[in-house]
């Protein structure tokens, strides 16, 4: 005897592009739709009439079937987002595993079936929504990467200026709450002016990126190490009083003069001044720190440059 032929609901159901399958009070399966079936591996006849547990254990069981209950309570819709909870089926999804998912992400939701104003079934539907989830990670990944060179200087890939002051300004608050210490190094890179005129500007921007690198690999990960102007450079050394702070500035001063900087098959030497300043009780703002370690600086370089000088 030939079945006879299927409603256009039923064509509809069996070859839309999301997964439907229709549930009873005690989680049973009472319809179970192509896409289900495609990316389960497991037929409407293996599936209809068991507990969708039997051959799903692997299912969020308690939430799940608290989410079918209420449905049936309720009478209105349910649904679940990729974002709370990535997926409900571990179906494979049609996506390079460069994604970075997984399983096929998905949106569900619930659906109540009435009959004369009583729930007699839900129906869930499965939407892929793996390119969503896609998109929205490269996304946050762009943000994060911009955030990050936003932060950066682009010649040397240190913290620029703005980043520097913004770290400064939190640290100064945290100082003028809890007291403690906190000191401020600033240093220039002398005569730089004669390093380009001797060597060019190329060989001047590769010495400082070269001096940024070298500086940056003497400093604790703690300090903040930045470019604060052309040739001019700042280490913020939060918890740190002047003395300890200027011995730090001795073994910048020494790392930045004690090898030249090898630039196509020449080597350059450099040497730098370093003024140091610390915050004491009466600082009114972060900036007068700043413009102490800078006299500092000035001094450093009128005393005949490379050495380090604190404020006193
Ligand atoms: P001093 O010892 O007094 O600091 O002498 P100086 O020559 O270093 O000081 P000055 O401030 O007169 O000159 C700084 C020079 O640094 C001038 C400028 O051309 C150079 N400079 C600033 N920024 C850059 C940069 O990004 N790349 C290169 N190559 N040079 C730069
Ligand atoms: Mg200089
Ligand atoms: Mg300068």
């Amino acid at each position: 005897m030939s079945s006879p032929a299927p409603s256009l609901s039923d064509l509809v159901v069996e070859r839309v592009g999301f997964g439907i399958f229709v549930l009873d009070r005690d989680m049973n399966v009472l319809m179970w739709n192509r896409f289900m079936q495609d990316h389960s591996g497991l037929s409407a006849e293996q599936v209809v009439g068991k507990s969708l547990f039997t051959h799903f254990p692997e299912l969020p069981r308690v939430w799940l079937s608290r989410k079918i209950e209420s449905v049936f309570q309720l009478g209105s819709f349910a649904f679940s987002s990729w974002e709370q909870r990535p997926y409900l089926f571990k179906f494979d999804h049609d996506r390079p595993i460069t994604g970075g998912v997984d399983y096929m992400q998905q949106d569900c939701t619930f659906m109540p079936l009435t009959r004369d104003r009583e729930v007699v079934a839900v129906c869930v539907t499965i939407s892929d929504v793996t390119h969503v989830s896609i998109v929205q990670r490269e996304r946050e990944e762009a943000v994060a990467k911009l955030q990050e060179y936003a932060d950066r200087d682009g010649l040397t890939g240190i913290a620029n200026r703005r980043y520097f002051e913004a770290r400064l300004q939190d640290e100064y608050t945290r100082w003028q709450r809890y007291g403690g210490d906190m000191s401020v190094l600033l240093f220039d890179l002398d005569h730089f002016k004669k390093i380009n005129d001797q060597f060019g500007h190329g060989v001047g921007d590769t010495v400082l990126r070269v001096m940024a690198q070298r500086v940056a690999g003497v400093v604790r990960a703690q300090d903040t190490f930045g470019r604060f102007g052309g040739e001019e450079f700042a280490l913020l050394l939060p918890c740190t009083p002047l003395e300890d702070a200027m011995r730090v500035a001795e073994k910048i001063r020494c790392t930045i003069a004690d090898t030249p900087v090898e630039v196509q098959g020449t080597g350059v030497p450099v040497t730098a001044s370093v003024g140091g300043a610390a915050a004491r009780p009466g600082l009114p703002a972060y900036e007068v720190l700043i413009n102490e370690a800078d006299a500092a600086l000035y001094s450093a370089k009128r005393q005949g440059r490379n050495r380090s000088v604190a404020l006193t």
